[in-house]
């Protein structure tokens, strides 16, 4: 029996894991996967119920669990409270908790949903990349951090800080993640300016030697931005430290056009790991069932072929969206300014991701 815990969190958070817990269920059954789910609060409804983002409570039940499926959390109430008391430690906080250590997140351009990015279609044709960030080190993590004042100005500091066994593990992750895909990984770094980058270099390179079937390539940072918009086709798997996996990881989401759409997984060692859609809880149009829960229902796909090792439910839940999306079915993000289609609510859309899977 594998327990799933449930953070709907705030905002949509509620409304795409529900429709979400549902996909889930129907394909366990369909798999033959002995499922229990426990729900939980975090973020800022964790705040109003308990007066704390993440209680450690929730930290022990996800720790005793196989996977975690969260939502989203924050939003306007909450925006006023001091940082280290807010709904986003909750997020940073179960990252550090459960050494969710890896992020993985997929931008590919689904062909029906081509139009919707601002690039031009011969550009956006072909992007299927994934971006593994290192979520639990470098400058976020980083002592010294702090704010202070020398010789009467004030000043801030923080620390970008590797040891060799951090880069090391997340590389292995992305050199495996290039095995199940196009067998390529580019290294992003800036190590003509920081040290802690050419420790990154050393070690990935030493890294790549087990890996004599996967193809290595190192980019600056800088010029990985611009190729990202420029070429993104030629990108297959990217691994790159925590501040310039933050940027680069929701610059690729932007150019797929649809944040409704994208999935992400934070893994720890031994198959566990917390997956969640990349958009956050979109107070603006929570509670109106507006919110598309298909990037939320994708994450249930990554869930499932990493975490219960089920690739076949994974590709079920995929063959489904593709499917829903190529008959025409849309919620309002996916549609395109001045075009005439019908648009539908997140319960609606995850009906028809259940009807498509059971007509399976
Ligand atoms: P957002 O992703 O919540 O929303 C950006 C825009 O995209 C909004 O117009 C929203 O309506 C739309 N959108 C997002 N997801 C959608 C979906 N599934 N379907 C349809 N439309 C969708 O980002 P924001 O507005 O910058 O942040 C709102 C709150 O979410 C803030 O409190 C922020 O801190 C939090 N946030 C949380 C996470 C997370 O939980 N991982 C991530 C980003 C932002």
């Amino acid at each position: 029996m594998d327990r799933i815990v449930l953070l709907p969190g705030d905002g949509i958070g509620p409304e795409v894991v529900v429709e979400a817990r549902r996909v889930l269920e129907t394909v366990a059954s369909a798999q033959g996967l002995d499922l229990e789910f426990a729900e939980e609060l975090i973020g800022g409804a964790s705040i109003d119920a308990h007066g704390s983002p993440l209680r450690d409570e929730v930290i022990d039940l996800c720790r005793e669990s196989s996977a975690v499926l969260l939502g989203a959390v924050g939003g306007p109430k909450w925006d006023a409270m001091a940082v280290d008391v807010r709904p986003e430690k909750g997020l940073l906080g179960i990252r550090k908790a459960l050494g969710l250590f890896a992020n993985l997140r997929p931008a590919a351009v689904i062909p029906a949903l081509a139009d919707a990015s601002t690039l031009r279609p011969e550009v956006v044709e072909g992007i299927d990349l994934l971006v593994v960030r290192e979520l639990t080190g470098g400058i976020y993590f980083g002592e010294p951090r702090g704010r202070g004042e020398e010789g009467g100005k004030r000043r801030g500091w923080n620390t970008m800080v590797y040891d060799e066994d951090e880069v090391a593990r997340i590389t292995r992750v992305a050199f495996e993640q290039a095995r199940l895909r196009r067998n390529h990984v580019t290294h992003v770094h800036k190590a003509n300016v920081l040290d802690v980058c050419q420790l990154w270099m050393d070690v990935v390179e030493e890294v790549a030697k087990d890996y004599p079937d996967v193809t290595l390539a190192h980019q600056l940072v800088d010029s990985c931005a611009m190729l990202l918009v420029r070429d993104p086709g030629r990108f297959d798997v990217m691994v790159t430290g925590n501040l310039f996996g933050d940027i680069l990881s929701d610059q690729a989401a932007e150019i797929t056009g649809s944040l409704g759409m994208l999935p992400s997984a934070s893994l720890a060692t031994g198959g566990f790991g917390l997956y969640e859609p990349v958009h956050g809880s979109a107070p603006d149009i929570a509670g109106q069932d507006k919110a598309n829960p298909l990037a939320a229902i994708l994450s249930v796909a990554m869930l499932l072929e990493t975490s219960l090792a089920c690739p076949a439910g994974a590709a079920a839940v995929r063959g489904a969206v593709s499917h829903v999306l190529a008959a025409g079915h849309r919620t309002g993000d996916l549609v395109l300014e001045g075009e005439a289609r019908e648009v539908i609510g997140c319960r609606e859309m995850g009906r028809q991701v259940l009807a498509a899977l059971e007509a399976k």
